[in-house]
């Protein structure tokens, strides 16, 4: 059982996700993060565990695993 925004209490599975994050105006790409994803919406839902280690990574002043070249479409 899951909390999704919105649906509410709903069922959901785990699956490993990518996600890109702000930080500093600067986009830093997550992967392999553990989530539950809403069977209904499909929405990404992070444990607050979860949240929290991301912050803790995102904060470290240590390299990340490798650097990519993203191509950003602006949808308007
Ligand atoms: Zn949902």
């Amino acid at each position: 059982m899951l909390q999704c925004h919105a649906y509410g209490p709903t069922q959901g599975h785990p699956e490993l996700v990518t996600e890109i994050f702000q930080i500093n105006g600067k986009p830093v790409l997550v992967e392999n993060i553990p989530a539950q994803v809403c069977d209904r919406c499909g929405e990404t839902i992070f444990s607050r565990e979860t949240t929290e280690r991301i912050r803790q990574l995102l904060q470290e002043p240590h390299s990340p695993a490798r650097s990519i070249q993203v191509e950003v479409f602006a949808f308007q």
